[in-house]
Order: structure tokens, then sequence, then C-alpha cells
């Protein structure tokens, strides 16, 4: 279907009341492949389910139980056609991939048998490889790994010779990414069939967490016998996701959590339990975030589909054009994702350890865009790519079609930035103690006004990505403490971060006490003494003062 009129991202964005809140006008959230916005129509139909209609659901005796009841079953009814499934009796509801993943693979247990071998790929989700491992441990299969380069299966890889393929008659099940959470990289989701009429035989567990948001999913088309992702991923609320699986399987399977009204008959030995959906939905389910789920399927079916995909498509190019314009070799900073079948995700990597990737991220929180750097909960996809890049992590910047161009443009000129300021004055971080008197502390009676003002001196404590490793943590504190030392001119300095701003802002005493100090200069304070002289001891936690003492201890021992 084309697009009738294109995407207003304006209009859109106007449905997403975070965005018009005083404190967020300017951001620019780029983060929607962790966690997208909801609209407000989601915010209401969670807030009405508990001001009008908060009862229990499959346990009506009463009217409000009623009204749950038929909010959850109209939500599966919606969640079926959202996921293109052909049945309600299809849907369960989980609380997110991760849940449906372990609901999956400990249901088939009872498909898959010694010698059966389990296919991922190398670079997969954590949440779609941890239940896989111990599936395969617990029947006595195999585990067996596709070269994912793009973080998906590719056309070529299973077209290879038979017997060349991971994939192969042995193989019993095949759990697929439909759209990489690093590289945004989309899965030509015609092989799923191509594989299903070359080996019947093997089961297709789709994870479509990445897809949900960007590509109209049609779980029964696309021959998945398993499709899972969560609603908090699509503009729904967090604590809930979809499991769509065949009918066959979910009456076979073996239900992963045990509990109320998902049993027939209990006896004190043993039970028998419902067939259908229910067998897998144990307890109480997250009944207001399925509302939510409600109100956000109500919202897809309002949007122009085919315009949000060619208006992603675009905004998907632009930033990477826009991107590679600033990744010159000097920098470090390489961009290693494609617009091409790209779900909006981009990712960078620092490819000559000249700077932190984290550095730039908090660089770029600073200028209010929300971006996040790490393995993404993909260390097996890292480990390749560390072989071929150096590089072990990624700076991953995720669109939405809430996203502008004027969104990207800001991109830009602050990544453009970072790399124009001299880079040493942004991580040498420079601290200025002069001007503080740390007698004023002692002056002050009141502990509100003394930790008022230690919070004030703490404050200017910077935050320092490049100190916050293992190695300068100091131990014995309660709250993370950083603390580097070096010794120029005779001259001893301190770095130090915390996570805590108390302890930075005790932190900040001893800087004024010792940094730029000769060892001379130093053995003529009596720190301990002119702690007392300050009267903290009796406000501060016994942990709080001993983790003052440890970092202060380190201190001496470094000088
Ligand atoms: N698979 C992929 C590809 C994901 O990106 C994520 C979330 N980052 C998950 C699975 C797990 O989703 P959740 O944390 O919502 O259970």
């Amino acid at each position: 279907m084309n697009a009738k009129m294109p995407l207003n991202p304006h209009q859109f964005k106007s449905q997403f009341p975070l965005f018009s809140q005083p404190e967020n006008t300017s951001l620019v959230y780029v983060d929607n492949a962790a966690t997208t916005q909801k609209p407000q129509c989601v915010i209401d139909a969670m807030s009405y389910f508990y001001t009008h209609q908060n009862g229990n659901a499959q346990r009506a005796s009463h009217r409000l139980a009623r009204a749950s009841t038929d909010m959850v079953e109209k939500t599966r009814r919606l969640a079926a056609d959202f996921l293109g499934a052909s049945s309600e009796r299809e849907v369960v509801f989980t609380a997110g991939a991760t849940e449906a993943f372990n609901i999956i693979a400990y249901g088939l247990s009872a498909f898959c048998e010694s010698g059966d071998e389990i296919v991922v790929s190398d670079s997969e989700h954590h949440a779609n490889l941890l239940p896989w491992q111990r599936l395969a441990q617990q029947q006595q299969c195999e585990l067996q790994f596709f070269k994912a380069e793009n973080g998906v299966l590719d056309s070529e890889q299973l077209l290879a010779e038979n017997g060349m393929s991971v994939i192969n008659e042995r193989t019993r099940i095949l759990a697929l990414s439909g759209a990489s959470n690093v590289f945004g990289h989309m899965l030509d989701v015609t092989l799923l069939a191509t594989i299903k009429k070359r080996f019947p035989r093997i089961i297709i567990v789709l994870d479509a967490s990445q897809m949900a948001c960007h590509i109209p999913l049609q779980a029964s088309d696309w021959q998945c016998d398993f499709l899972v992702c969560s609603a908090h991923k699509f503009y729904g609320p967090t604590g809930v996701g979809l499991l769509y699986a065949r009918e066959d399987y979910l009456q076979q399977m073996p239900p992963l959590h045990l509990g109320g009204e998902m049993v027939d008959k209990v006896e004190l030995q043993r039970s028998d339990y419902v067939t259908g959906v229910q067998r897998f939905e144990a307890g109480t389910s997250s009944l207001a975030a399925i509302a939510g789920l409600h109100g956000c399927f109500q919202f897809w079916q309002k949007q122009d589909r085919p315009a949000m995909q060619a208006y992603e498509r675009e905004l998907t190019a632009y930033l990477h054009d826009q991107l590679s314009t600033v990744c010159a070799p000097s920098t470090g900073l390489k961009l290693i994702t494609s617009p091409n079948y790209n779900v909006g995700i981009v990712t960078l990597v620092n490819v000559d350890g000249a700077f932190s990737l984290s550095d730039l991220a908090y660089w770029l929180d600073e200028h209010d865009i929300a971006v996040r750097v790490g393995n993404h909960c993909a260390q097996t996809l890292w480990q390749s790519v560390a072989k071929k890049q150096g590089a072990d992590n990624g700076l991953r910047i995720s669109l939405a079609a809430y996203n502008t161009m004027a969104d990207v443009d800001k991109i830009i000129a602050a990544v453009s930035a970072f790399f124009s300021v001299d880079r040493t004055q942004h991580l040498s971080v420079v601290e200025d103690w002069s001007d503080i008197d740390w007698q004023a502390l002692a002056e002050v009676k009141s502990w509100q006004k003394k930790y008022k003002l230690l919070i004030n001196w703490g404050n200017r404590i910077n935050h320092k990505p490049q100190i916050r490793q293992d190695k300068f943590l100091v131990e014995g504190c309660e709250s993370a403490v950083w603390l580097q030392y070096k010794k120029e001119n005779e001259r001893h300095y301190f770095l130090i971060d915390s996570d805590s701003n108390i302890v930075k802002g005790l932190s900040a005493l001893l800087l004024v006490w010792l940094n730029g100090k000769t060892t001379e200069e130093i053995e003529l304070i009596n720190i301990a003494e002119r702690y007392q002289q300050l009267g903290l001891e009796k406000h501060l936690s016994p942990s709080r003062m001993n983790g003052f003492l440890a970092l202060l201890k380190k201190a001496k021992e470094l000088l």
C-alpha cells in the first residue's frame, strides 16, 4: 500500500505529551530502540483503567472484573490483527519479549530430543540466545550459529549448498532476529517461507522486537511458528509483550509459569492445566499495561503506516548521510550501519580509542540528545565487530516517526562541536577549587545548610567517564567513587568522580585541602582535626563516614 499523504512528523509528535513538557521541549530523543515514548491515548487508557475499571480479569463475579476481562480479550483480538495472526487463540500476553523467549524455549523442550540442532545467529540479543543455551544443555541438543554480518540471516547463507549451510535436516529450531538492535538491518522475511519449504520440520521463532514499530507484522503469512515483541518498543506501555504462537504448539507446550488461572483441576499431588492461551498466563497479568496496549492498538489503527515507513526511511538515509560527513578518519569515529533495509538504527564506533564514546554520549546528553552507548545486550555481536573494527561497543542513535530532520541537524551540530573543541579541554576536566572557603562549612550550624553547601561543592566535580573504570574504583565505599592520581612538578593532583552527590561534596573537601599541594604542604595539614572542626560526623551515617575515610586512605596511599 502506498502512502496517501506524507507523514507530518510535528503533528505525529504532538500526540506524545512527554515532548511538550517544559523540561523536554528541546529534547532530541533518539533512544527508541531501547524504548519509545507513549502517545496520550496510551497514558489515558491506563489511567482510565485504574480510575474506572480496575478489577481482576478472569475472576468475573462482579461488573468490574467482567469489564476488565472484556478489555483483556478485546485487546487480544486487536493484538492478533497487529501481529498478523489468524486468530486471537494464537496470542499470549507476556511481560515482554524476554519472557516470551523463555516461555517458548521452555515449552519447546517437548519438541526437541538429543541430536537435534538449534540454530541462532552469532549476533543475537541475549534474550534470543540464553534461553536456547539452556534448552540445548537440558535436551542435549547442539547449538549451532550462523554468521550474521548485518545481525540477520542473509539469502546467501541460506542458499549455500546443503550441508554447507548451518540450517539442515537436523535443525529443529531456528530462532532469528527480524531486525538487529545494533545494525538496524532487516531480515528478508521471504526467506522464512523458503526455509519452511526446504525443511518443513524446522520450528521458526522470529524476534520482531525491533521490527514492530517500523514494519507491519504478518506472523502467519511469513510462516513463523512463533514471533515475539515488546509493547514498549512500539509506543505501548512497559510490562507487556506479545507472543504469537501457532495454536498446535500452544496446545502441546508445557507452560513455564504455574499458578492461578492456568489450571483446570488441582489435586494435592498433580494438576491439569487449561488448554488455550490462558495456560501461559499464570497469575494476575499486568492489566493496566494491557489496557494501555489497547489504547496503543487503537493508535496504530489510525496511522498511515506506509507514510510512516517512507518518512522513517528518508530520515534514516539523511542521518547516515550527514553523519558520514563528520566521521572523518581524523576523528576515530566510524559509522558501521547502512541506511538500506534499516529500521532506523545508526551505530557509531570509536576505532582508534582516541576518545571515549561515553564522553561523546555525555556531551550529547548535555546538548539534550538522548542516545545509548554500550553493547546493547549483544555481547557476541560485539566480539565479531571487535575482530574487524577493534571496537567492542557502540553509540546507537535509533529513530522513530516523531524525530525530525531538525533533530538530525542538532545531532550533527553537537557531534561536530565535540570534535572541534580541543578534546583535552572537555576530557581533562579542569576544576577550580581556589575560591572555596572550607571553614565556612564549620560556621554554618544547621545540618540542612551544611548539606546544601556540600552538595553545591559536589556539583563542581565534573562527570568523568574516563576515570569510571574498575581500576580507579575506591574499595570500601557504599557508593561508587573513582579516584585517579597524578604528580606533576612535585605537586599532587587528584581526579574524583562518584555516583553520589554527598560523596562528591565530601570529596570536594579533600580536593580543596590536597590538590596542587607539595608533599611538605600536605604534611602540615591535619586532616582528622579539620574534619572534626567541621562537625559532620554526627550527621553522616557510619557507612558514609567509612566511605569518606576509605577515600582519604586511598588518596594518602597514592601520595
Ligand atoms: N530482542 C531485541 C532485538 C531487543 O532489542 C530487545 C530489547 N532491547 C529484546 C529482544 C528484549 O526486549 P525486552 O527487554 O523488552 O524484553
